[in-house]
């Protein structure tokens, strides 16, 4: 009997998977003009042994480590399984088996021994994955460009020198997201000038360039939460079609908020972009791990800064209207490996525990708020403001 004994740090780089290029192969335009063509990186999930190891994380456990794409990995030392047990045969199910375009589930693949290596492809492209004793996930992102149909997820386990695929089919129903249809006198339509459209551009670029470069280490924990206790004020994936001309979609969701009401992170992640933007205002990006990113805008302040680790349910921000809004509330949008995810559907996954990840923040009125960043409209305003949030900027 051969002992078993790998790297926790085994790592691949695989061509980028996003919404972009997800909508592309469909001869569609995503949102975000820049097709990113960076190389992302993900790590196959190595299993833990069943005899005493611990669990085996995915990636280097390093907190701070920025994703570092690389051109070769290296080479993982992935020893025999020990003897003994007949080996299990691998299987994966989606939970849901069936979403809509701007859909999510959760690929869960069973049946694997000490020692094993897991990736999980969807439509073509990689996704990261995550093991844990005997079972390993990912989260699948159906972007809300994609068409109708059945996709293809497929688990591929490398066991000794042998591979053992496994597929299942995604169902991907249209999920007739409204489409609003406006004629309005020219005067009324606003043109930007080529300043702003060169920032509008260059703001564009600089989220777009996020999406490919995730963090390996799953930092997400568990099921997702909502930002606010707000209502929604307006739902994701809807069009104008603007004097014959289409729009983009709303890629996010909105939530009625008060001037100046903590925003909560809706999982562990890390703060990897803040900014002022023309559309979005204060927008706060948090990683979660994996491909899966939020995104908070139109704040009146940003709590966070940039590499600073946040707990699920951590204030993180204050509600707002900056940008292009038209009153206090919170856009905020999901990407799931570059994928436009609505927002509902990640918040109703039912997701695993992340072993080691933080624990959320107690949710207690003004938690980790600091009083001096409360603006007054807070203690004063009434119910009068919210009335007036349900206008959004579309970015
Ligand atoms: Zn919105």
């Amino acid at each position: 009997m051969r002992q078993h004994w790998f790297v926790p740090a085994l790592v691949v780089s695989f061509a980028v998977y996003g919404g972009a290029a997800q909508a592309a192969k469909r001869g569609k335009k995503p949102a975000a003009a820049a097709t990113p063509k960076a190389t992302a990186v993900a790590s196959p999930a190595l299993v833990a042994g069943t005899s005493g190891a611990a669990t085996v994380a995915a990636a280097s456990p390093t907190p701070e480590a920025k994703p570092t794409p690389h051109a070769k990995p290296p080479a993982a030392k992935v020893l025999a399984p020990e003897a003994g047990a007949a080996p299990a045969a691998p299987t994966i199910t989606l939970s849901p088996p069936a979403t809509v375009n701007g859909g999510a589930s959760l690929a869960r693949i069973d049946g694997l021994v000490a020692g094993d290596v897991v990736t999980v492809s969807f439509a073509g492209e990689t996704l990261p994955v995550t093991a844990s004793t005997g079972y390993a996930t990912t989260i699948v992102g159906v972007d809300l460009n994609v068409d109708p149909g059945k996709y293809t997820v497929t688990a591929r386990v490398r066991r000794g020198r042998s591979t053992l695929v496994k597929s299942t089919e995604l169902r991907v129903t249209d999920a007739k997201y409204e489409v609003q249809k406006l004629t309005l006198p020219k005067e009324k339509v606003s043109e930007f000038d080529a300043p702003t459209l060169a920032r509008i551009e260059k703001e564009a670029k600089d989220l777009a360039a996020l999406w490919p470069q995730w963090d390996a280490d799953r930092r997400w924990s568990g099921k997702f939460i909502k930002p606010l206790p707000g209502e929604w004020s307006e739902l994701f994936g809807g069009r104008r079609i603007l004097n014959g001309e289409l729009r983009s979609p709303h890629a996010g969701i909105d939530q009625r908020g008060k001037e100046g009401e903590p925003i909560k992170s809706i999982n562990a992640g890390r703060v990897v972009y803040t900014g002022d933007q023309f559309f979005t205002g204060n927008v706060t990006v948090v990683d979660h791990g994996q491909g899966v990113f939020s995104m908070y805008c139109h704040q009146s302040k940003i709590l966070v800064k940039v590499g600073d680790s946040v707990r699920k349910g951590e204030t993180i921000g204050l509600v707002g209207h900056t940008g292009r809004a038209t009153g206090p509330h919170l856009h905020w949008g999901v990407r799931i490996a570059g994928a436009r995810v609505d927002p509902q559907k990640l918040l109703a996954l039912d997701l695993p525990e992340t072993p080691g990840a933080p624990a959320m923040v107690e949710d207690t009125a003004g938690d980790a708020l600091p009083t001096e960043a409360l603006p007054p409209a807070l203690a004063t305003s009434g119910g009068a403001q919210s009335a007036s949030s349900t206008t959004a900027a579309k970015p």
